[in-house]
């Protein structure tokens, strides 16, 4: 295994010019043509939301087989939180896959797992033992996580929240808030799963306690806590479209759930691994959860992901009840390691903060010149706007998808690539990878302005 800290840390080297340039019609020719490969062999439930097919992606920019050069606003939904293609990681994996790619951990175990389930530990909120189930996806850690949660308190029913998102497993499907397009004619869906409203400041203009009043209530009532395993929670919500919880709104679930003896899981796939300027998002509220899950940025693009738990809530599964083939690979494994590395030899909590500050600053110009622009929210690197009919951002704040989808097709054409989210499609998000420069943002928000004036 690479030792990463052997390596002197180098100002980065980008073996693409960090620009945006557009030379083709986008989607180009060569784009076209595999799209229309793909459409005879690849089934419409697997969709593209971007129609460029892309040939080279390094540090925040994406190259498709036409030579067109987009900024990268989505880091493949907050993956290459690192940046694309970054060198400690290409060169941790490059070696792995030298040594050994794949024994199965739970035959011949290795190394690289082992330090992924140390570093989690260090990194995940809490002063206590833990332990670190690793397995291939987001949604295999959300079913894992409630599995154990499940053992240890000896109950069925799994709480979660409005407007959450937890995957497309059969599980995570009946956990999801939105049923189109996850869950439409995919039943019979698993049963126990509950889910009680969730605080969103900007809609229900409730306080964190009376918010967190009114989850618990809602739980009491129609599932009673005694029947609960676990309350799943995104700290902040991922595809729901970056709602933040009011302060002190998470805390006050989490005492709530100690009591009554509920595992308090925090999904913090999309908004972990430095993501928010803190390793956990949890951090930023003070909130340290009984179990912690990871995925998207933990590995710079390789597939991963981990269970990290108090060691005695994960202790309750029995020998052979936790595992995969796959799980904890020990190339993936190794790119993890390196991404540890970089965000404590590069800062990259603080570049966080800087794109915090870059993006929230151009956002609040363009918001002081369109009216549908009716909040700015979220946190670090994680950042989205909610948009609304115009002249209804101190009424009703009725959902304007609309605008969101001409502003995504309008950013496509120029070379800004821009994620959308939320339950009613209204909610632009952005996700930069750390290694986007303050100056490729305030280009991107040009277009963006440009296209807020078409509308
Ligand atoms: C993406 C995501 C998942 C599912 O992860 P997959 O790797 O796609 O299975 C679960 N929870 C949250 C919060 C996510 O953002």
């Amino acid at each position: 295994m690479t030792d990463i800290l052997d390596t002197p840390v180098a100002t980065p080297v980008y073996t693409v010019p960090q620009e945006r340039k557009i030379v083709t019609a986008v989607p180009g020719p060569k784009s076209q043509e595999l799209h229309r490969r793909r459409l005879e062999v690849v089934p419409p439930g697997v969709s593209s939301a971007l129609p460029v097919y892309i040939a080279k992606a390094n540090g925040a920019i994406l190259v498709d087989v036409d030579g067109n050069q987009f900024i990268d606003l989505g880091a493949g939904i907050g993956v290459t939180t690192i940046g694309h293609t970054e060198a400690s990681v290409v060169a941790a994996a490059a070696a792995q896959l030298h040594d050994v790619t794949h024994t199965l951990f739970t035959i011949t175990p290795y190394e690289e797992y082992v330090r992924v389930a140390e570093l989690l530990a260090q990194h995940t909120p809490g002063d206590f033992a833990k332990r670190t189930v690793l397995v291939n996806s987001g949604a295999e850690a959300v079913e894992n996580g409630v599995k154990i949660a499940r053992k240890h308190t000896g109950r069925n029913g799994v709480a979660v929240l409005e407007h959450a998102y937890h995957g497309r497993t059969n599980l995570t499907m009946a956990m999801n808030y939105k049923a189109s397009p996850y869950a439409t004619g995919f039943g019979p869906f698993a049963g126990d799963v509950y889910r009680a409203p969730n605080s969103y400041p900007y809609h229900d203009g409730l306080s964190g306690a009376e918010a967190a009043a009114r989850t618990i209530a809602y739980l009491e009532k129609t599932v009673g806590a005694a029947d609960l395993a676990c309350l799943v929670v995104e700290p902040i919500q991922g595809e729901g479209g970056f709602v933040v919880p009011a302060p002190g709104y998470l805390t006050a679930l989490q005492e709530w759930c100690t009591a009554e003896g509920i595992v308090f899981i925090a999904d913090e796939i999309q908004s972990g691994m430095a993501r928010t300027g803190e390793y956990f998002a949890s951090s930023h509220f003070g909130l340290v959860p009984d179990m912690v899950l990871s995925a998207k940025g933990i590995a710079g693009g390789l597939p991963l992901a981990g269970v990290t738990g108090r060691a005695e809530i994960m202790d309750s599964a029995q020998p052979g009840g936790l595992g995969g083939t796959f799980g904890g690979n020990p190339v993936a494994a190794a790119a993890a390691v390196a991404v540890f590395e970089s965000i404590e030899s590069n800062d990259l909590l603080a570049e966080a903060k800087r794109i915090e500050t870059a993006l929230v600053g151009g956002l609040t110009e363009l918001q002081q010149k369109y009216d549908v622009i009716g909040e700015i929210r979220g946190i670090g690197a994680m950042i989205a706007i909610e948009l609304v009919q115009p002249g209804t951002a101190s009424t009703t704040k009725a959902p304007n998808s609309d605008a969101v989808n001409a502003i995504v097709s309008y950013a496509t054409q120029r070379g800004v690539l821009v994620l959308t989210a939320g339950t009613y499609g209204n909610v632009l998000r952005f996700l930069p990878s750390l290694a986007t420069s303050d100056a490729l943002i305030a280009d991107a928000l040009s277009v963006i302005d440009e296209a807020f004036a078409q509308l």
